[in-house]
This record gives structure tokens, sequence and C-alpha cells, in this order.
């Protein structure tokens, strides 16, 4: 006989949501927040600490909350993509999407009404977070079995792999909840639970970020740098984000439980297949308005036209792209410092110093900002 938990299971699968489990809200575990939170490994990323007590409490967010609806969203397109030029920027794929927090949204809106019809909810008794909500999905879908947490921090499903974005219904409903995943050393919230004696995260991340198993320092890893940070990205990691544009998927490409996630079925994902071909040049070259045009509705919007002209400056450097000279040169004039100083970082790279020095020396003639000024002495001083 079905029970109102299959049906709001089945009906909200219906939705497109590719999969749905369910957890008992207790309280969180939260040293591991504290305590990388206390190390300072999430950078600039205030509003972290500010939500702290209310991502650990669920009731601080839903007053009498009881249960979670997990739902995943699976983005693995079902083959990687072709390798192109050395020189193409890589994309995180999932950045190669309309921006999920947008597209689930009208999901979510009808996975709320699913409730209030399959178990008789107020609007006021579930409340919906994609991502940005202050609560700790990730745990509380591994209590859910929705995967488990691998040493690369990120949560894998057996049936999904590492590609699955996640949307967490809160509700005041008690909703029984489903089993975590299981193995003989613990439950689905410890850190690699299903890795084994596996490290290929730990060993693939090009600027070692992954410190311990399941601990990755915001600070270093070129998720954070190309996406979060919106200011100047330290000197000593330039060279380590190599072709990476906006995010990074090394520790998830390489994760062995990949081989056995299947295509998702992305009802609710709308793919934007021509911003992985966007070539470099063309992005170093963006103007305003052409960067509106083609970021629209995508998360890339978020780090602004001159997140992408810094990153796109040192993804010409690292790819050796000489054929981009001509339009790094140009940046190093452009309206914004923190550009300006990616770009010539990038100059010195590509050309060395002595024709760094003749490229640049007009732009160095009207430079007056400070941080620019050191960039060029730094430059200047380091050897190449
Ligand atoms: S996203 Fe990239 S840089 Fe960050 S931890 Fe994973 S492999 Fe390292
Ligand atoms: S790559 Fe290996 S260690 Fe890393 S999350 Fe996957 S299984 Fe675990």
């Amino acid at each position: 006989m079905n029970t109102p938990r299959d049906e709001l299971r089945a009906r909200l699968l219906a939705l497109g949501f590719d999969d749905v489990r369910f957890v008992r809200l207790g309280a969180v575990e939260g040293r591991f927040l504290r305590d990388w939170l206390g190390q300072g490994m999430h950078g600039d990323m205030q509003w972290m600490e500010r939500s702290v007590e209310k991502r650990l409490d669920p009731q601080q967010v839903l007053p009498g909350a009881k249960s979670a609806v997990l739902l995943g969203v699976n983005y693995w397109p079902g083959v990687a993509e072709a390798a192109t030029k050395a020189e193409q920027p890589v994309w995180a794929r999932y950045a190669l999407y309309s921006d999920y927090h947008d597209t689930l949204k009208p999901a979510l809106v009808a996975a709320g009404r699913v409730l209030e019809d399959v178990c008789g909810l107020k609007g006021t008794e579930y409340r919906y977070y994609v991502d940005t909500g202050p609560v700790v999905e990730r745990g509380w879908a591994a209590r859910a079995g929705l995967g488990f947490i691998g040493k690369n921090g990120m949560l894998i499903s057996r049936r999904h792999g590492n590609w699955l974005f996640l949307a967490a219904v809160l509700t005041t409903l008690d909703l029984e909840p489903d089993e975590p995943v299981r193995a003989k050393v613990g439950d689905g919230e410890q850190i690699g639970l299903l890795c084994g004696k596996c490290t290929r995260c730990m060993e693939a991340c090009p600027t070692g970020a992954i410190t311990q198993p399941g601990v990755v320092d915001a600070r270093l890893c070129i998720s954070y740098q190309t996406i979060e940070n919106r200011g100047f990205i330290p000197r000593e990691l330039r060279r380590k984000i190599g072709t990476h544009i906006y995010g990074c998927d090394v520790c998830l490409e390489v994760c062995p439980w990949n081989r056995f996630a299947q295509q998702g079925r992305r009802v609710l994902l709308e793919a934007r297949d021509g911003v992985a071909a966007l070539p470099l040049r063309e992005l170093l070259e963006l103007t305003p308005e052409r960067f509106a045009a083609v970021f629209k509705g995508t998360a890339i919007k978020r780090v602004k036209l001159a997140g992408v002209l810094r990153n796109a400056s040192i993804v010409a450097a690292n790819a050796g792209a000489l054929d981009c000279l001509e339009s790094v040169v140009r940046l190093a004039a452009h309206d914004l410092p923190m550009v300006r100083a990616h770009a010539v970082w990038a100059v010195f790279q590509l050309t060395g110093k002595v024709r760094a020095t003749e490229l640049l020396a007009s732009a160095k003639a009207a430079e007056n900002a400070a941080e620019v000024l050191a960039e060029y002495a730094a430059s200047e001083n380091d050897g190449r």
C-alpha cells in the first residue's frame, strides 16, 4: 500500500528531481564547521560566519522544523566534454547551465504545493533552499542516504557520482527518515565513508587545497579564487590555476565513484552549450554589453566582467597564448586596477621581462594605482 511518503517521493520525482530522500532534523554536529571557520579556511566568505548558528540550528530557520526533504538534480551530461585546444578555458561543469538557483526555483515552488496537497501542510510550515540558504544540505543529504561525503568534501552518490545539485525543503512534518549510506565503519556522516584507501582527489588537486580528508581550504581552492574572490588572486596561486577560468572540477572528475553516474534527466536544467566554446581571445575582449548578453541567466554573471577578464588573463598566461598577447596588453590599461594588475602579471609571464617592459611602457607611465605599481615591481623582480 502506498504511504503518503511514497506518494510524496513519486510526485517529487515526477517534477524532475533525480533523487528524493527524507531526513529527520536533529542537532547538527557543528565542530567541523566551527573548526573550519576558526582556521579562516572560508577566506573572505564572511556570510558563512554570520550564518553559522542558523546553519547549525534548523529551528532558527523554521520554528518547529522536524524533517527535511533532500532533492538532488543530476547534471552529469553522460559524456565528458571533448578536449579542445590547450588554451581553451575550462569552466566548472555546473556553470555550463543556466543558473540552477533560478532554474530550480519553480520546481521547488511546485514541490511546496505537493507537500500541501499530499500532507495538508500550510505555506508557513515549510521552507525551501537551493544552496544559498542558511542550511547545511550536504550533511543532511548524507544522513538521508543521498550519498556520502567524500575526502574531496563533496556529496558523492552511488547513482549520480559527484554531479548533484542539492536543494532542501525544511518542514514541520515528521517524516519517516531514509537510511543513510552504511558501511562497516560508520554511518552516512563520516568523511570518506566509501572512499576506502583512495586519495585520488587529494593527490590531483592542483593547489593542495584538500589539506585533510574532507577539509578543503577555500583560500587555496581554485573554485574559491576564481569565483568568490572578487579581488587580487595571490601571485603564488596563479600558475597553479592552469586554464581554469571559472571554478574547478578536478577533485570531482578524478573520483572513481563517477563511473556509476547515470546521465541526468536534466529536465530542470537548461544547457548553455555556447559558453564552453567561447575562445579565450573573445573573453579577453568582452565589452560590458557582450558580457551581459553572453552570460545572462548563468551563475558566471556573479563574478562580473572584471572577474572574467582577470581570470582570462591568468588563463592566457598559463596557456602560453601568445596569439592573445595584444588583448592582454590592452587590459593593462583597463579602467579597473584589479584587471590591470592581472594583465600586467600575464604579459610578464607570456613574454618575459624585457619584452613586457617594452610592451607595457605606456601603460606603466600612466599608472597611478599603488597595487598595480606593486604588480609591476613584483614582476620585474621575479627573475623571468
Ligand atoms: S575544486 Fe580544484 S582546487 Fe578546489 S579542492 Fe577541488 S581540485 Fe582542489
Ligand atoms: S577520489 Fe577517492 S578519496 Fe576522493 S572522494 Fe572520490 S573515492 Fe573518495
